[in-house]
């Protein structure tokens, strides 16, 4: 690294030793870093190709205001969307509030009341649990006469498809399928297993849905899980797919039947799809769909960096530093309170926004520990941005995503790095493992 270079970090707060421990392990990443680029390269044709194929034009950018009907730029993006995940349809729009909206309104839409529907590899996101009524809550899937089954994977974390068979049943309609982790322990699925689990569902129930909770999952392979046989896959514009210039937003591509479905929920019975003035947000859903495949790379980049550099401290990490990646998140478990409280407030520091505020644990509502979140993002709450959050609770691990270039996400790691040093936290690491000082 040249002195230049070496300056401006310290000028930054990176110390020299904190500096070099990340150079070894960047110069590790080399061939990684040259693979996820060629998944970014073939990914952003992919875009390009569906932005061309529907003559994307500047008319395109511009939005439409009141009832919303007749607006170009709207169903062209949702031909651009459906084009990119190869499906029939796509509804892609920002009064879709948010990644758990997309998901409920799939799930709301494609579901009728006696219909069943069955989450055959474990227990769903968080928020999810009060949509299907697992926890009693208002308007929930339950309350319509929907029921639930669950099936949870293998301790080995495999499908566990003998019960996935016998809780397929006459009132099953629809199987939701997570492919992150989220803020669980087992591994995210790649879309192969995905695609080996809905074959295996669709073998036994050929007219059975299935859905894929694509959050954080999106462009960080060449395939889709609609490329696989999914009927339907959902999202978040602030995460992968928005490029982190979407303000809001949510996707639902997949067979056209489940989106027209879906529109008439969003909107109403007979308005559908054609209702839904885009305002002015059409441009940057357009622009932040083109920069996707390399925010996300860059966001993949910095997770595999995290992962070798706590990996390398003697940290357990979660994907571990060598294993294939299926999503953005990286979990780091530091097993004390201090590590977590200093690994976020490394983060926020290192944040374009709000990077001066120290984030302290608070009671969350919702959560049953105290919570420290990191998020300095033009975005509020945007997860492809650089953030990091943990309960204060054993294992006391946090969960580390985003970053919307690699130089970013490289110098939010080295921060937090710093800030668990300062703090005397990895010192008592120091004799065992890579980490040397001077
Ligand atoms: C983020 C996320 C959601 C929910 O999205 P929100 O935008 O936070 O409502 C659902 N599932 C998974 C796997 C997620 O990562």
């Amino acid at each position: 690294m040249n002195e230049e270079l070496k300056e401006q970090y310290t000028a930054m707060g990176i110390a020299p030793e904190v500096l070099s421990y990340g150079e070894e392990v960047e110069n590790m990443l080399k061939s990684r870093f040259a693979e996820i680029d060629e998944t970014a390269e073939y990914n952003q044709l992919k875009v390009l190709r569906a932005m061309q194929e529907h003559k994307v034009s500047e008319a395109c950018l511009l939005g439409t205001t009141g009832y919303g009907y007749n607006d170009l730029g709207r169903d062209t993006l949702e031909k651009v969307y459906a084009s990119v995940f190869h499906t029939e349809d796509a509804l892609v729009r920002p009064q879709i509030t948010c990644g758990t909206h997309a998901l409920a309104l799939a799930l709301m839409s494609n579901l009728r009341p006696g219909d069943e529907l069955l989450s055959p590899a474990g227990k769903p996101y968080d928020t999810l649990e009060e949509v299907i009524g697992i926890r009693p809550s208002m308007g929930s899937l339950k309350e319509y006469g929907i029921t639930y089954k669950q099936v949870d994977l293998l301790a080995d974390g495999s499908f566990d498809y003998e019960n996935i068979k016998k809780a397929i049943g006459e009132k099953t309609r629809l199987v939701t399928i997570q492919r992150s982790k989220g803020y669980q322990t087992r591994p995210t699925f790649s879309v192969a297993r995905i695609g080996e689990l809905i074959a295996f569902i669709k073998g036994i129930k050929p007219d059975v849905l299935c859905m894929v909770d694509n959050c954080y999952g999106e462009f960080v392979e060449r395939l889709e899980p609609t490329d696989v046989g999914a009927d339907m896959a959902v999202g978040s514009l602030i995460k992968n797919p928005g490029g982190g210039l979407a303000p809001i937003g949510g996707y639902i591509v997949g067979k056209k039947e489940c989106v027209e479905n879906a529109a008439c929920r969003l909107t109403s019975p007979g308005l559908g799809r054609e209702v839904g003035a885009s305002l002015g947000v059409l441009s940057s859903f357009y622009q932040g769909l083109f920069l996707a495949p390399t925010v996300t790379a860059a966001a993949l980049k910095g997770a595999i960096f995290a992962a070798n550099i706590y990996e390398g401290l003697g940290f357990p990490v979660v994907p571990d530093g060598k294993e294939s990646r299926h999503d953005i998140i990286q979990a780091v478990t530091f097993g004390t309170p201090e590590g977590v409280i200093a690994f976020c407030q490394g983060i926020q520091a290192a944040a374009p926004v709000d990077g001066h505020v120290s984030p302290q644990p608070w009671d969350m509502p919702g959560y049953d520990a105290p919570v420290i979140m990191a998020a300095g993002a033009f975005v509020s709450g945007s997860s492809i941005e650089l953030s990091a959050d943990g309960p204060i609770k054993p294992p006391y691990a946090v969960y580390f995503q985003g970053g919307l270039t690699w130089q970013h996400a490289k110098f939010g790691v080295l921060k937090s790095l710093q800030a668990l040093v300062d703090g005397g936290i990895v010192s008592k690491l120091l004799h065992k493992n890579l980490y040397t000082v001077g």
